[in-house]
């Protein structure tokens, strides 16, 4: 298969694809390493030397993501520093996985008895991720694998393998023995079902869209399936906060890597006393954004990874304008880049405020009251994580309680994540936590033994 640069078209490297029966012979050889177990302190050793790797090659992979997910460099760069990090994390869990003692002693009937558990992997996992995040999100389904001690079969985007394929190498220079990392290169639509139908499967940890990650869950009898799926993200902005403030977070929580991120800020909810200003000052903020080159440090908004992606995201914007939304900027494109984008009066039911869009534009709307705020930010089928900005604690801590989101983030960007978080949705969002404790727990089962003093 041969890798394009989303940017100029120019190819970029060639892997070989998997058919349905490499994809079986893939799960075979993982699932005949289930017995060798590594010790966990060896788990963590391979864990901390590859993350030493990663930052070793942070100028390689970094270009590597830039030329094959067209993701800035700048944040390429952040986004490795990240992968080190979640591999970090995943070391410190295989260092410190351990079940719990029960406390039998607590009812007459256990009295006599001691009660502990003993964590164990689950068994085969197979991961699943998205382009977007190529060497991140790999990272934070592939570690915990390995923390856990379950042999992985991971099927990068079929736009991005090329750094699924650093990762595997770097993994394998670290220690870890080849069978325990098995990877898969090839279409979705094609090898998916292979890979997610298999009994040996114990565990689907699936990144990507809602529509993909839901069918796969109602396809599924026998394997555990955790989803991380698509948002609508909203911000709040209550008239208590800095205009100059809103529109920069605006700038930079709905425009990097062009918006393709699924915590990237989609819908401004702006209190009525102070929308018109804010506004102008989001349209300014946003006009000035540079776009272009990728592997320019200054740019902002590269590409969208491909002409599907921009031509959805054109039409989005297009009939947001034709239902009778204010154009404030943007909107135009240059081969696969968008032109920032800024609509105004949107209304709630539009496409653009109820379906993720994954690309440079936002969708501007008054809110009346704290009441108000809340419905509209609650209005979609999408709970991945919300943000506000307000300076009233008490106000933010009311309405973020009952925000219907996996994580709220009060006066940060709505897009910030740290690794170590609990990461995850509700509703449509998926049905989990990522985070390598949180992964972990889940890639390990727990038997109880109890014994008779
Ligand atoms: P996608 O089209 O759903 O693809 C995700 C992965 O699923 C790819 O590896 C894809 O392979 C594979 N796939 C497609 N059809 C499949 C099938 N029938 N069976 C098994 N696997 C299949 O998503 P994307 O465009 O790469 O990524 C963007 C989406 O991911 C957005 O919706 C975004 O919100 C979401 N996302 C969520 C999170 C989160 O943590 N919640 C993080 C990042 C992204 P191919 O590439 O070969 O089609």
């Amino acid at each position: 298969m041969l890798v394009r640069n989303p940017y100029d078209g120019s190819v970029v490297g060639e892997v070989p694809t998997c058919d349905a029966r490499g994809v079986r012979a893939a799960i075979a050889r993982a699932h005949e390493a289930l017995p060798d177990v590594l010790p966990q302190h060896e788990r963590a050793a391979i864990l901390e030397r590859a993350a030493g790797l990663v930052i070793a090659s942070r100028d390689q992979l970094a270009e590597l993501i830039c030329a094959e997910a067209g993701k800035p460099i700048t944040a390429a760069q952040v986004e490795v520093d990240r992968a080190a990090d979640t591999l970090r994390f995943c070391a410190i869990e295989a260092r410190t996985l351990a079940g719990e003692v029960v406390p039998m002693e607590g009812s007459a009937s256990g009295a006599g008895k001691l009660g502990f558990t003993l964590r164990r992997p689950i068994g085969v996992v197979a991961a699943i991720t998205p382009f977007n995040f190529p060497l991140n999100l790999s990272c934070h389904k592939v570690g915990p694998a390995i923390a856990a001690g379950c042999p992985v079969v991971h099927k990068p985007a079929s736009a991005t393998p090329l750094i699924a394929t650093e990762l595997h190498r770097i993994l394998l220079e670290a220690g870890l023995p080849k069978q325990q990392y098995q990877l898969v290169v090839g279409s979705g639509t094609e090898i998916g079902g292979v890979l997610t139908s298999d009994d040996r499967i114990a565990l689907i940890t699936f990144t990507g869209s809602s529509d993909v990650g839901w069918s796969i869950r109602h396809s599924v009898t026998r394997a555990r399936v955790s989803l991380e799926l698509g948002n609508v993200t909203p911000l709040l902005a209550f008239d208590d906060t800095d205009i100059n403030e809103l529109a920069d977070i605006v700038a930079r929580g709905g425009f990097a890597y062009a918006g393709q991120s699924c915590i990237s800020v989609q819908r401004v909810l702006i209190q009525q006393s102070m929308y018109e200003a804010a506004v102008e000052a989001i349209g300014e903020q946003v006009s000035s954004l540079a776009c272009g080159d990728p592997r320019d440090p200054d740019v902002v908004v590269g590409p969208l990874i491909d002409e599907a992606g921009r031509e959805k995201v054109l039409a989005m914007i297009r009939s947001t304008i034709d239902a009778g939304a204010r154009l404030i900027t943007g909107g135009g494109h240059s081969g696969n880049v968008v032109q920032p984008c800024v609509l105004a009066d949107v209304d709630p039911s539009a496409d653009i405020a109820r379906r993720e869009l994954f690309g440079p534009a936002v969708a501007l709307m008054p809110f009346e009251g704290e009441e108000h705020a809340i419905e509209l930010a609650n209005g979609t089928p999408y709970g991945l994580q919300a943000g506000l900005l307000c300076r009233n604690m008490q106000l933010a801590l009311r309405v973020a309680s009952r925000l219907e989101f996996g994580g709220v983030i009060v006066n940060e960007l709505p897009s910030f994540r740290a690794d170590q978080m609990p990461y995850g949705g509700m509703k449509e969002s998926g049905n989990t936590r990522e985070g390598p404790r949180y992964a972990v727990n889940e890639m390990s089962d727990s038997t109880l033994v109890v014994l008779q003093r």
